[in-house]
């Protein structure tokens, strides 16, 4: 596919990616559009251009504050509305070429929470990861807890705090169990860390008691978005036990402002990791299911530069996002448009591949280094933590941009 639109070098936002997201001006109220190269393009405008004829939906859901609209008119239409706006964008002589008032610099425009979250779950999919805590928290001879293999393990989290990229955050304060003392203190959190996480964005919803087959799961996905699960690793030790987290995680969790969609990383599906022992049937699914995503963490302290502290891919995760759907609606649980279920903390084999800084720093014990001499334990007051992920294949780049939030002192 050539565009006529100039793209940057290295740009995330290729015409293979076409994420969708909520953008603003000083004189435009938030609205739907997708990112081309480091352009948005307005989707009411070319709505109005007459090219979405073909495909029945109202202009008002492109006038929506969040996506839920968008993503409730299903894929079969959200699909073809993607092409489309694909077509425009490579037909030489598309109507669209000729409107430049549709396009704006992201430079210019302000993004916005993509959705409205309904519900939001966590899992705990990565093995490396779920080894490494449990190790830590636990027992080293038995870091996995026996469900673990069995069950893609998840929790309910909360969607208040749930922010945008960008938006920043004040540390936490919590119980703290401090070490040679019997009772706890309430104090701003010494450990706060992040977590390099995924979220997807469920696009279809369920009714109370139905349960989704592992085989029809990924039309439920809409697409993708970058997710850092803030968390305060001392508050989390002393509350965790026996309900699991609470305080420790619900201060803020941030997004990246860019929903990719499963279409566009169709190209990047690999195999996932061989699961032993068998997984029960209804968590028993064919094909590829894993995908090819590169990410990494960078940690930058206030008026330095940054440091990349993590370099993963989230292929490595051992339960995939239709055995997380078909699990979490098994009981009949219903799931809504606009739920968000993140993957948990993405770590891979070696050391420079973890996902968190309670594994990178192992609990604090092995500083990190970072530019200038600067070192970490965990993140700092006025640190600023960077996530980014992008897929590459035979030429073809889809990436989510980035997220980025300043941790500020506590209030
Ligand atoms: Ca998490």
């Amino acid at each position: 596919m050539k565009t006529w639109i100039t793209i940057p070098n290295e740009s995330d936002f290729t015409i293979y990616n076409i994420p969708f997201g909520i953008f603003s001006t000083s004189s435009i109220k938030p609205r739907v559009c997708i990112a081309i190269g480091n352009q948005i393009l307005d989707l009411v405008e070319l709505y109005e251009l007459g090219v979405f004829k073909d495909i029945d939906f109202d202009i008002a859901v492109l006038k929506s504050k969040f996506l839920n609209d968008f993503i409730s008119l299903g894929k079969l239409k959200t699909v073809e509305i993607r092409k489309v706006i694909q077509l425009e964008l490579t037909d030489e002589n598309s109507i669209l070429r000729q409107h430049k008032k549709a396009f704006k610099m992201q430079s210019d425009v302000n993004m916005h929470m993509p959705i409205s979250i309904g519900d939001y779950t966590d899992f705990y999919s990565s093995i490396e990861h779920a080894t490494n805590v449990g190790k830590m928290f636990r027992d080293p001879e038995n870091a996995l807890l026996p469900n673990w293999k069995h069950i893609p393990v998840g929790y309910h989290g909360r969607s208040s705090s749930i922010i945008l990229s960008g938006q920043n955050i004040h540390r936490p304060k919590g119980q703290v169990l401090l070490p040679d003392l019997e009772t706890p203190v309430f104090k701003p959190s010494s450990k706060v860390d992040f977590e390099l996480e995924m979220g997807f964005v469920i696009g279809k919803e369920t009714q109370l008691g139905e349960s989704v087959k592992i085989a029809d799961a990924e039309n439920y996905i809409f697409g993708k978005v970058l997710f850092n699960d803030w968390s305060a690793r001392d508050v989390q030790k002393w509350e965790y036990v026996p309900l699991g987290p609470f305080l420790a995680k619900n201060f803020a969790s941030t997004i990246s402002p860019w929903i990719v969609t499963m279409e566009a990383l169709e190209p990047f599906k690999v195999k996932g990791p061989k699961q032993s022992p068998k997984v029960l049937p209804y968590l028993d699914y064919d094909g590829l299911k894993n995908y090819d995503i590169n990410l990494e963490v960078s940690i930058q302290p206030k008026g330095s530069k940054e440091s990349i502290v993590s370099k993963t891919n989230f292929k490595y995760m051992y339960w995939n996002m239709v055995q997380q759907v078909a699990h979490h609606t098994s009981n009949g649980c219903n799931i809504k448009v606009g739920d968000l279920m993140a993957s948990g903390t993405i770590s891979g084999k070696g050391k420079k591949s973890y996902g968190s800084m309670l594994e990178l720093s192992r609990g604090g014990k092995e500083p990190l280094k970072l530019f200038n001499n600067d070192e970490r334990n965990f993140i700092e007051d006025f640190d600023t933590v960077i996530m980014r992920g992008y897929c590459e294949k035979d030429e073809i780049k889809v990436g989510f941009g980035e997220l980025r939030t300043q941790l500020l002192p506590s209030i």
